[in-house]
């Protein structure tokens, strides 16, 4: 009897850096504009093993918002 109907994989994460939205404000460059989410792809949703930091490794001024 076994009540194990929780499965993590059901439901899928919003994404924390653009908290569901599909874009983040990005300041590189000096100036704020809006760019895709490159945690999930715009999808609004955590992308499991998603590197999304080789994208912005340069871009240390640049953060979710
Ligand atoms: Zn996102």
């Amino acid at each position: 009897m076994a009540d194990s109907t929780i499965d993590e994989q059901a439901a899928p994460d919003p994404c924390t850096a653009c908290r569901g939205s599909g874009s983040v404000v990005s300041n590189i460059g000096g100036t704020a504009h809006t760019v895709t989410c490159p945690w999930c792809d715009g999808g609004g949703l955590y992308l499991r093993g998603h590197d999304a930091q080789s994208r912005w490794r340069e871009a240390d001024d640049s953060k979710p918002v």
